[in-house]
């Protein structure tokens, strides 16, 4: 039987939006500083249209590794007795850590250390307001909870490739869903910073028709020694002249006809099939197509200050200051969906991790200090 909501009444400190990585990271960092909060996850629906969902295999956070815990354990089935045990784990394959487990260790962490003082709601938050003193006031299924910080993480979906399959009936159906089986087995990619590495010497069809798509193209190819092709799926490409001139210079094929099939392989991407007939022999697929929306919505009802000036307001980020600050005092954004002053937007998990410590830890002085000043205050 699933848990009954949190009373209304309930006093929090904090309230954190989001079950993703940056989330997790508030509501564990709000739970170890001892605060009283509530920490609303999201639906399983939001969490299906969120990136928290794809990430199979985090592979550029230094020490997020399973070679360190391997070695450990293996330290551990030292002798005779355990060369089984042994033998067995040296035969396993690499062992992934996804998005989803950063986020259930957190669960875990907080339910075993810190229940008393985190309520958790796996739920969606539908409307945020401001009170006249100042406080939040958070709306999940006709219940509003009230605290004087609040931190969205609610972060943003990328956009994907409609592909033009036809399926085993005969029938041509022109969806996104096709390549979600290559992108969860991480045949597809969709950061460069946190996965291009994985591409190095290798051939890569990078979709999309941006000017971002090009840089991205350059980049495989100065960088990891990569070697690009890029797939525009139908649409007319978008970059500059002086791309265009360094794409062929790097021997960059470009694609324009639509994608009829990519799927993935036993260990790798098989062929592309495009609707002019010809094939694209890949090993990865890399998706640059920008983003479909962020989860803008709550930060938009509370006045919050967008950044990302001239885009469709589902489109744009939400500005922070240094601290994750947004222009609403105590309304903190963090993750992918903020776009910090003084950097370009940064979207991986180390990052999403630090701006929640940040904001945390700018939410945990204030509160000391109003506790200190209110003790000097009746001393005085
Ligand atoms: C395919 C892919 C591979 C990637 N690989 C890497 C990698 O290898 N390394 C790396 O560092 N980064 C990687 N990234 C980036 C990384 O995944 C993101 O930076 C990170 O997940 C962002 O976390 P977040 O918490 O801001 O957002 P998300 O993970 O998207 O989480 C948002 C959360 O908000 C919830 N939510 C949304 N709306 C509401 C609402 N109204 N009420 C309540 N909850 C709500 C959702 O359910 C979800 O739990 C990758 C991204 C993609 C797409």
């Amino acid at each position: 039987m699933a848990a009954s909501p949190p009373d209304p009444d309930s006093s929090y400190e904090v309230i954190v939006v989001g079950g993703g990585i940056a989330g997790s990271a508030a509501a564990l960092r709000a739970a170890q500083y001892l605060h009283r909060t509530l920490w609303i996850r999201g639906s399983k629906l939001d969490a299906k249209r969120s990136r928290a969902q794809w990430v199979y295999n985090i592979d550029n956070m230094i020490g997020v590794h399973d070679g360190i815990v391997r070695k450990k354990v293996r330290k551990l089935l030292r002798g005779e007795a355990h060369a089984e045990a042994r033998a067995a784990l040296d035969a396993a394959p690499h062992l992934p850590i996804s998005t989803r487990d950063i986020v259930d260790n957190a669960v875990e962490r907080i339910v075993e250390g810190y229940g008393q003082y985190v309520d958790q709601l796996e739920d969606t938050a539908t409307e945020a307001r401001r009170s006249e003193d100042g406080s939040f006031q958070v709306t999940v299924d006709g219940r509003t909870y009230r605290a004087p910080h609040l931190v969205l993480a609610t972060g943003v979906m990328d956009r994907q490739p409609e592909i033009l399959k036809t399926t085993r009936k005969g029938e041509v159906k022109d969806d996104i869903k096709w390549i979600y089986p290559a992108a969860n087995r991480e045949q597809v990619l969709y950061c460069i910073r946190c996965e291009g590495h994985l591409t190095r010497g290798q051939k890569v069809a990078v979709i999309g028709a941006s000017e971002t798509t090009a840089q991205i193209a350059m980049m495989l190819h100065e960088r990891y020694a990569s070697a690009a092709a890029v797939l525009t799926n139908g649409e007319e490409p978008g970059w500059s002249a002086d791309s265009a001139r360094l794409l062929e210079h790097y021997g960059v094929a470009v694609h324009r006809s639509r994608i009829t099939a990519i799927d993935a392989g036993s260990d790798r991407l098989q062929p592309i099939q495009l609707e002019d007939g010809s094939e694209v022999d890949a090993e990865w697929g890399l998706v640059s197509m920008g983003l479909y929306c962020t989860y803008n919505d709550l930060a938009v009802q509370l006045g919050a200050q967008l950044g990302d000036e001239g885009r469709p307001q589902q489109e744009r980020h939400v500005r922070i200051d240094a601290r994750g600050e947004t222009s609403v005092p105590n309304l903190f954004v963090v993750g992918d969906l903020a776009q910090r002053e003084d950097e370009p937007v940064m979207k991986q998990v180390y990052t999403s991790q630090e701006y929640a410590v940040r904001a945390l830890d700018v939410i945990d002085r204030r509160m000391r200090l109003a506790r200190r000043k209110a003790i000097l205050d009746e001393l005085s």
